[in-house]
């Protein structure tokens, strides 16, 4: 492989809400030489507000696009780090940028174990196969043994695990991991700022009584016994395979165990791998260029009224300024300042590499999920949309103003918001979202950016789901009977919209030769 493509290592890092993710985040860009104290990273985390307000949540997040991707030079590595928010209303972003990485770092907080977000971002992994290390985070405080949270990562995230550090005590006694992976020790010496020192030290000598005292490396000894009697030997290809995880403990606050996460990462993880088009799988190798577009930011101050159209380059070496065909619309486009992005500030680039990210300025010519090319016309598989679990009416409040609506509400469809859905029976628009917050984007928005103004009014809804069947007659009875159910979506698929569990359930019964999907791609 191409030795620029081959170093390059994207991936995500993602966490339930205050597991340390920022944390972590910014101890890696400390490694990487890309800030030089900790502290410097802006969280994109929404901070637990009383109330749901828009306006509050946007000034926390910034919007800053600049901490969308960062990215720094580790030892003989280029690493890209997509952050993602932790907030659980934007949970689809965060699904999305998942479609745009070749590995995840899970962090897990020692204390707490698996949570509910974690288990829904295992599950995207899970989807793709893409292969993950997991970190467990917090060892400082007092937590769970060592033991019963591997059993729990194994049964919760569904996911062989093969521990590769191992925590020495913990809490206020937490005196160290040991790197299993190395075979080193490495002490625990608070330290928020600098990068701590190792020890090597065989863990049969004399020596590790010495450094940790007798009884916590007796305890050693007899745990990484057992984890060498449980745990099979680590093996590379079942990680990239996605079938094991790696697991890493310490404490991303206090910087320890993390660069021994780092270095093993950077040494494991897998390369650019290759994507899934429609028509064929795209080799990162290959020397022609091709991405896809897996996010669209939209600026909301209105002095700087732009959206950036994030697209990961699958293949070849992306150029500036040279011609490049939108495969969707046909069109050729050229980039005169496409950015790339560190910690804090992005710059313009001339050039970029199959793993990369590069930032293209769009004026409302990308939908998530356009190819870009240098001629072949192929569609990168991007990830389905979820049956959206929130659903109202959304109506016109200005009748003066339908068509800057109709615009807005297209444009902001095209950038994942939100789900559209049509209502057969009665032609009414029904918005499908993961999370209450993004009814309030959406209104924000439209009356911002679009000058329009949208209400919205209650539909109770239990699920969307797509349906489908090989026999033609039952899905038009089946339409036929439920027509007042009957949706559309914004590719014109059928949609069924069932107003309760019960009416889902019996609907499966009933139709047995119709397939009802909870995602818009089967
Ligand atoms: P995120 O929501 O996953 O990005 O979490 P943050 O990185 O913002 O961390 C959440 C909270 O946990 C913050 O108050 C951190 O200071 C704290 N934290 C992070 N890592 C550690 C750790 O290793 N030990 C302890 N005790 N606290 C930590």
């Amino acid at each position: 492989m191409n030795p620029e493509i081959e170093r390059r290592r994207t991936f995500a890092i993602i966490s339930h809400p205050d597991a340390g993710k920022t944390t972590l985040t910014e101890k890696f860009l400390l490694f990487g030489g890309q800030i030089q104290v900790a502290g410097a990273v802006k969280s994109n985390k929404i901070r637990k507000t009383a109330t749901s307000d828009w306006m509050e949540i946007e000034k926390q997040r910034g919007i800053s696009v600049s901490t969308s991707v960062m990215e720094f030079d580790y030892k003989d590595y280029k690493v890209n780090i997509l952050d993602t928010p932790g907030h659980q209303d934007f949970a689809e972003d965060t699904f999305r940028t998942l479609t745009a990485v070749d590995s995840c770092i899970i962090v897990v907080d020692g204390a707490k174990g698996v949570e509910t977000q974690t288990r829904k971002l295992m599950e995207v992994c899970r989807m793709r196969n893409t292969p993950v290390i997991i970190f467990v985070n917090k060892m400082d405080r007092e937590g769970r043994d060592p033991f019963d949270l591997l059993d729990e990562l194994e049964q919760e995230l569904q996911i062989g695990v093969r521990p590769l550090s191992w925590p020495i005590n913990q809490g206020v006694k937490f005196k160290g991991v040991y790197n299993i992976y190395e075979n080193e020790l490495n002490l625990f010496t608070p330290d928020k700022q600098r990068v701590t020192e190792k020890v090597s030290v065989d863990v049969n000598s004399g020596y590790l009584d010495e450094c940790i005292g007798a009884q916590d490396a007796k305890q050693l000894r007899d745990d990484l016994e057992l984890v060498a009697g449980v745990y099979p030997e680590f093996d590379v290809e079942t990680y990239r395979a996605a079938e094991v995880a790696p697991v890493f403990f310490g404490s991303a606050l206090n910087n320890f165990g993390v660069q021994e996460l780092l270095d093993c990462f950077v040494k494991i993880a897998p390369s650019p791998r290759p994507t899934k088009a429609e028509e064929r799988d795209v080799n990162p190798d290959e020397p022609k260029f091709s991405g896809f577009i897996f996010k669209i930011t939209a600026n909301i101050d209105p002095n700087h009224r732009s959206c950036i159209a994030f697209c990961k380059v699958c293949s070849g070496k992306f150029v500036r300024n040279q011609p490049y065909l939108h495969v969707r619309n046909g069109k050729t486009i050229r980039f005169s300042s496409p950015t790339q992005f560190m910690a804090q500030r992005k710059s313009t680039i001339d050039e970029a590499w199959a793993g990369d990210i590069v930032g293209l300025p769009d004026n409302g010519v990308f939908k998530i999920g356009d190819t870009l090319t240098e001629g072949e016309k192929i569609h990168f598989r991007g990830l389905p949309s979820f049956s959206p679990e929130l659903f109202k009416y959304i109506e016109n409040d200005d009748p003066m103003k339908a068509k800057q609506l109709e615009k807005g509400i297209n444009q902001l469809m095209d950038e994942g918001v939100a789900q559209l859905f049509v209502n057969q029976f009665n032609g009414r628009k029904i918005i499908g979202t993961v999370g209450q917050l993004q009814f309030e984007v959406i209104q924000y928005r439209l009356e911002n950016e679009y000058n329009a103004k949208c209400r919205w009014e209650p539909v109770h809804l239990y699920k969307a789901c797509w349906i489908e069947s090989g026999d033609e007659a039952e899905l038009e009875n089946f339409k036929k009977r439920k027509y007042q159910y009957m949706a559309k979506d914004r590719e014109g698929r059928d949609v069924f919209l069932a107003d309760s569990g019960y009416v889902l359930q019996m609907a499966q019964e009933d139709f047995k030769n119709i397939k009802f999907h909870f995602t818009s791609e089967f």
